[in-house]
């Protein structure tokens, strides 16, 4: 070879060289066609950890080591509930902004409680019963979807799936192309009136294989051998509760009574149910051709059934670990699916949970670990004693909900008391009672600065100054009014503000970190890699600099 050839050869792979270095900043650079939001309701961080040894390379797997994974992600406000949680999620805000302050709420000076996405004003689409009245009409902020919407002429298509209504409708926002959740009166996936006139005919056609029959007559057995199931409890303990009043706690589970009766309520409790959604939200993909341009989209899943095995199970049975082993699958499905139709590294994932779960108490107790239980009668019954003892009339209890007071304000002014002295002489009282350590008064949590993620701290920022009560009250670790079989969540504690964030795929680089983030940081992150404006509550930093190779 002459010297020359040589030089010149030598040129032509430099320029190659550079030109692929060019060609991949570039890539960097290209937003992804399609952002897909997973949630998995009640997911704690530790389940990541208990069945890493279980989950197929495909699933879990694939997103932590291909993927960046936060793994001291937390809820920043109390309560912690699915409500709040989707909100907080996909508006970057917490619930004294968003006011999704709780599942259900007490509206002041009256006897009636809210549902967070019932809408009297809306129609049912899908069915004739009343379960599509809804809408995201009482989420008072952006949701990442919302400023896709608006920032593409709404070009961009946002689409949500879920079991429960809020968990599809909340993620959605109030801009987009369609939510769709279960109804279990039907046994098919409905939506309501303030997002479209009638079912899209891939819903219809959907609902018409009739799936949740065609999967419960399939019963439910663990995915593996019993006995392999070594991470959780025995499969009949003292810490479970049935879905189904004097049902088994154990496996195998036949649903042949619920068929029978045309009943299928009892999918949400069970690892089908996520299978349903995950087929409903590939049909979508395909028939809405998500991520088929280079105007971004947005598909929201949450997937809802571990709530309500974690719910009725507890958060160490067989029947949460095969769930987990079997949502691990649908996820390696998804993933296969979003290959195939939008192309890898065309798209971006991130996973999350709308809150974590708390250990059942009586397991704990046998453990000698401080846990335990607060009705809510007896709490109600001793507030009321004690204003009738302090003030003279009992009445000015109004009403006891997601650990709030509500005090009624004409009875306060009709006995010319000051809101101020009956709050704070209430919230001393209630530290009085055994389980409950804390109580702040609405003066202090509108008035007040504490220390970044302390506890009242939490409260404030789940305090809605119009709609949350007169004083909060927080229990001890372990703590909760529940059931004694079975568990819950809503709680400021590590249990139950500690969920996995993991983003995945377009403009995601592999990594893990260790140091606090807070679940508000999520919609931040994904608005700045779709390069459109934050969504509008958001007071969070976006997380993207962990993402750019420095
Ligand atoms: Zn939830
Ligand atoms: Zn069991
Ligand atoms: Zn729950």
């Amino acid at each position: 070879m002459s010297f020359l050839n040589y030089i010149s050869k030598l040129l032509i792979i430099f320029l190659f060289i550079f030109s692929q270095c060019l060609l991949s900043q570039n890539n960097s650079s290209v937003k992804p066609k399609l952002v897909v939001g997973i949630v998995v309701d009640q997911m704690r961080n530790d389940y990541i950890y208990r069945y890493w040894n279980r989950f197929g390379e495909g699933g879990f797997k694939r997103l932590i080591n291909d993927g960046f994974y936060f793994k001291n992600a937390h809820y920043n406000y109390i309560p912690t509930y699915t409500g709040p949680g989707h909100s907080s999620i996909y508006t970057g805000a917490t619930p004294r902004t968003h006011a999704i302050i709780a599942n259900d709420w007490h509206i002041k000076s009256t006897t009636i409680s809210n549902y967070c996405v019932s809408d009297t004003g809306v129609k049912s689409i899908g069915c004739t019963n009343k379960n599509g009245k809804m809408s995201p009409k009482n989420q008072l902020s952006s949701t990442i979807g919302d400023e896709l919407k608006i920032s593409t002429n709404q070009m961009g298509k946002v689409f949500s799936i879920a079991i429960k209504d809020r968990s599809a409708i909340l993620p959605a926002g109030h801009a987009a192309n369609g939510a769709f959740w279960f109804d279990e009166i039907t046994g098919n996936f409905i939506s309501s009136s303030w997002y479209i006139k009638e079912l899209p005919s891939w819903v219809n056609a959907f609902n018409n294989k009739n799936f949740p029959k065609v999967y419960l007559t399939k019963g439910w057995q663990t995915l593996y051998p019993i006995s392999s199931y070594s991470n959780s409890l025995a499969d009949n303990n003292n810490y479970e509760a049935s879905p189904v009043k004097k049902e088994a706690i154990t496996f195998p589970y036949n649903y042949k009574d619920f068929i029978e009766k045309n009943d299928f309520s009892i999918i949400k409790s069970n690892p089908y149910g996520n299978t349903i959604t995950k087929d409903l939200a590939i049909s979508c993909l395909i028939n809405e051709s998500l991520g088929k341009d280079n105007i971004p989209d947005l598909l929201c899943i949450s997937f809802s059934s571990p709530d309500y095995i974690g719910h009725y199970y507890g958060p160490r049975s067989i029947e949460a670990e095969d769930i987990y082993l079997r949502l691990d699958k649908d996820i390696e499905d998804l993933l296969n699916t979003l290959d195939e139709q939008v192309g890898k590294n065309n798209y971006t994932i991130f996973l999350t949970a709308d809150h974590g779960g708390a250990d059942v108490p009586n397991h704990l107790i046998d453990y000698k670990i401080p846990a335990g239980y607060i009705k809510e009668k007896y709490l109600v019954t001793e507030i009321k004693k004690f204003l009738q003892r302090s003030f003279g009339d009992s009445s000015l209890f109004e009403n006891n909900s997601n650990e709030q007071i509500f005090l009624d304000a004409r009875k306060i002014n009709q006995l010319n008391l000051k809101t101020a002295e009956v709050e704070s002489k209430l919230a001393d009282f209630l530290i009085t009672i055994n389980g409950i350590s804390e109580a702040f008064t609405s003066s202090t949590l509108k008035t007040q600065c504490f220390y970044k993620n302390d506890y009242p701290t939490l409260l404030q920022n789940g305090y809605n100054h119009k709609l949350s009560g007169n004083v909060c009250y927080i229990y001890n670790p372990a703590w909760m009014d529940y059931s004694e079989k079975g568990t819950t969540h809503g709680a400021g504690y590590n249990y139950d503000t500690h969920v996995p964030i993991i983003f995945y795929g377009n403009g995601i680089k592999k990594g893990n970190y260790f140091q606090y983030v807070s679940i508000t940081q999520i919609a931040p992150t994904i608005c700045e890699l779709l390069q459109i404006n934050q969504t509008n509550g958001c007071i969070s930093d976006p997380l993207n600099e962990f993402f750019i190779s420095k």
